[in-house]
């Protein structure tokens, strides 16, 4: 593993620097969680075609498909740096890094042509349609139906928590096809257009007053067959490949806090003296840095890794289970430190633009999105550390035979 760049990485390094502070918005990244509204997504999707037009969106993609065939590792450089500004790259994440590599693994070639490049520049919105009122973690367990008729699929069942579906002009769903087999067997995948009759989006509103999920119900939506992604009864497999995405994607992006809280603790003042005399604050603020260190180093190991051929390994969730909650405990103190100005979180008024206000906010949600705390656990003991697996009492068992399993018939 090594940390610096070679001259041609530091050279590319240059390069997107140079062009980020020619065209990116000023930093304050901490509150690139606050996504809700039309605005941020009309912003978020001016910036992803600024970007693709000068030739720096979906940089590992082949070029024919909107892409610029470079590696993971300039990927990386990119990621890193975008990260110091304030762009709304989010909004995207789930379609170019999720749905993206579903396309591109099991598309046609006509397929990846005429969607690929839509999708990098935001033309199109994509969303991911996996899980369900009672399949979340246990997301094998979804009973939303794709039926057989002619040449097409009848799709009917509910998907929930479907971030974007409100804006999206394709999702990627994964069905039931054969509840006579196991429930990880059974499963296939397709993508929809979501403006076709039988799709109906019902915003969720948030406690925060966001609006960044969607119920989608869908009441026998019509898909071509030419819409599978992968075999029939296969779609467990492109769901694993999409996941993995998903973690690698999310544990290398999600804030942790750490910048904006050592930019912040150290023009604090406590009682008239800098915060950093505190020896309270000197205790958290040393423990977050060593924890931000490891989760820095854990990721260039994993980086390294792909940039050697390999694939992201369950060593992904480290960065997610680690980061999200350090968000969660990073935002909840500063607004401790802040006193009576912690409650306030108008963007004009609060300290630091109201950064740890949303973070505290929006981080629970990132302890839950792409898979639980409990969940991330359970994928380092087994996969990571090799220690047994969680109890599964349904396993082999056909889906229709599991009590909570019968669906309609
Ligand atoms: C910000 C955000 C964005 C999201 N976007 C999308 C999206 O675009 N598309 C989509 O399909 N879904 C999306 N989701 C849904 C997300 O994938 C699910 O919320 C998540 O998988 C958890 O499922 P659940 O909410 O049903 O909780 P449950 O699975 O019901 O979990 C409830 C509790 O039980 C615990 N638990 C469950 N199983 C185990 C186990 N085996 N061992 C120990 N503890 C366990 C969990 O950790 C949790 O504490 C999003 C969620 C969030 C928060």
């Amino acid at each position: 593993m090594d940390f610096k760049d070679s001259p041609a990485q530091a050279e590319f390094r240059h390069k997107v620097r140079q062009w980020l502070q020619a065209n990116a918005p000023a930093d304050n990244t901490l509150s690139r969680g606050g996504m809700e509204s039309d605005e941020a997504m009309r912003e978020g999707r001016e910036w992803q075609a600024r970007i693709y037009d000068a030739g720096w969106a979906c940089l590992t993609w082949p070029k024919e498909y909107g892409g610029q065939g470079l590696t993971a590792i300039e990927q990386v450089i990119w990621s890193q740096e975008v990260a110091k500004f304030s762009t709304r790259d989010g909004f995207f994440a789930i379609g170019i890094g999720n749905c993206g590599p579903a396309i591109m693994l099991y598309g046609s070639d006509q397929q990846k042509q005429s969607l690929l490049p839509r999708m990098a520049r935001a033309d199109d919105i994509w969303c991911q349609l996996f899980s369900e009122p009672g399949a979340g973690s246990d997301v094998a367990g979804l009973k939303t139906r794709a039926d057989k008729d002619g040449d097409s699929w009848k799709i009917n069942g509910q998907k929930i928590w479907t971030s974007q579906a409100q804006y999206a002009d394709y999702g990627v769903i994964l069905t039931r096809t054969d509840p006579t087999l196991p429930k990880h067997k059974g499963l296939t995948m397709f993508f929809v257009d979501m403006k076709q009759p039988g799709v109906e989006v019902r915003p969720i509103k948030q406690a925060d007053g966001g609006q960044a999920f969607n119920e989608v119900f869908f009441n026998d939506a019509v898909v071509p067959d030419v819409q599978r992604l992968g075999e029939l009864n296969g779609g467990w497999g492109v769901a694993l490949a999409v996941l993995m995405n998903e973690r690698l994607a999310i544990g290398s992006v999600a804030p942790n806090g750490w910048p904006e809280y050592w930019d912040m603790i150290r023009k604090l003042e406590l009682d008239g003296k800098p915060a950093l005399e505190d020896s309270e604050v000197r205790r958290r603020t040393a423990d977050w840095y060593v924890k931000n260190a490891g989760l820095k180093n854990a990721q260039a190991r994993m980086l390294s890794a792909v940039a050697n051929g390999g694939v992201p390994g369950a060593e992904a969730s480290l960065g997610k289970l680690v980061g999200a909650s350090m968000c969660q405990d990073i935002s909840a103190y500063a607004l401790d430190l802040f006193a009576e100005m912690g409650v306030c979180a108008d963007e004009q008024m609060a300290l630091m633009q109201a950064q740890f206000q949303k973070a505290y906010l929006y981080a629970p949600g990132l302890r839950v999105a792409g898979g639980t705390d409990e969940v991330m656990r359970n994928i380092i003991a087994e996969q990571v550390l090799g220690l047994p697996a969680d109890v599964r009492v349904d396993k082999g068992v056909p889906f229709n035979e599991i009590k909570a399993g019968n669906i309609r018939q």
